[in-house]
């Protein structure tokens, strides 16, 4: 990463205090802490902007080695959008075009991601959600009582009903924009009554420049042979853990494609688009 300019976009002073947002004395969780420093703990890393990689930028900038540094728990995606990055315990697992998974290779490079290290500041219980709209309305109100203007890595481990995700073929030179790409290349799947884990993020609204604003979850399966970008999904029973984060670290790519990018063309309606099934 030395020819990469690292941004420090907020300030990593107030470390732990997200913990303060608990409300409920009985579903505050012990956390253990690693050899990781707390101010990396506490910070979403940040692989370049999601409107570069929605304007074809998908040329890799980091390896999964580099990015397991930053975190053990995110989403993503790899050069060439070849799959769909889904990290959970310090793996980084790739959804490829059949909905199959693999383990990616260290060597592998990543256009854009957000990982971080996962500290549950809560945990809840939660049943009988029968879509993702409705999981979302969940997951809005914990961000309105801890707060909107922060960041939130969430894991939700559980049975479900049915998961509906999302891969793309691998793209070839020269790259289109994403949405364009996905026109042709998205290839869907539904799988019932299968057990996982869904990764989710919320960017705040002041992110909309920078990533995609509110919910992006990618889904795994618990036996890590499926997963992709999660288009909907009915919930059976799952446990849901928050991890209020309260650094923000972006990591501007040092590709080829970058430096000539027009990232002032609004890219909201192509966001929508390429991150939700309608
Ligand atoms: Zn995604």
């Amino acid at each position: 990463m030395k020819k990469q300019i690292l941004l420090c976009m907020l300030a990593l002073g107030m470390l732990s205090s997200c913990g303060s947002v608990t409300s409920d004395e009985s579903s505050a969780v012990e956390t253990v802490k690693t050899e990781v420093n707390d101010a990396d703990r506490e910070t979403i890393f940040q692989v370049s902007l999601l409107q570069g990689l929605t304007l074809g930028d998908y040329y890799g900038s980091v390896t999964v080695k580099e990015l397991k540094q930053h975190g053990d728990i995110g989403i993503g995606t790899f050069e060439g959008v070849n799959g769909e990055l889904i990290m959970v315990d310090g793996v980084v697992y790739r959804a490829l075009s059949d909905g199959s998974v693999e383990t990616a290779p260290d060597d592998e490079t990543i256009p854009f991601s957000n990982v971080t290290f996962f500290d549950a500041d809560e945990k809840q219980d939660i049943s009988g959600i029968s879509n993702i709209a409705e999981l979302k309305g969940i997951l809005d109100e914990k961000v309105e009582k801890l707060g909107r203007n922060r960041f939130y890595m969430v894991r939700i481990d559980g049975s479900f009903n049915n998961v509906h995700a999302r891969s793309e073929l691998k793209q070839q030179e020269p790259y289109k924009p994403l949405a364009e790409a996905l026109k042709t290349d998205q290839r869907e799947f539904k799988w019932d009554k299968i057990d996982g884990t869904v990764v989710a993020l919320y960017c705040p609204e002041y992110m909309n420049d920078l990533n995609a604003v509110g919910w992006h979850m990618h889904f795994i399966s618990a036996d890590k042979t499926k997963g992709g970008h999660l288009l909907d999904i009915d919930i059976d029973t799952a446990e849901l853990k928050t991890d209020c984060t309260l650094g923000f670290n972006m990591l501007l790519p040092n590709t080829k494609m970058f430096p000539g990018l027009d990232l002032t063309v609004d890219q909201s309606d192509d966001i929508k688009k390429v991150e939700t099934k309608d």
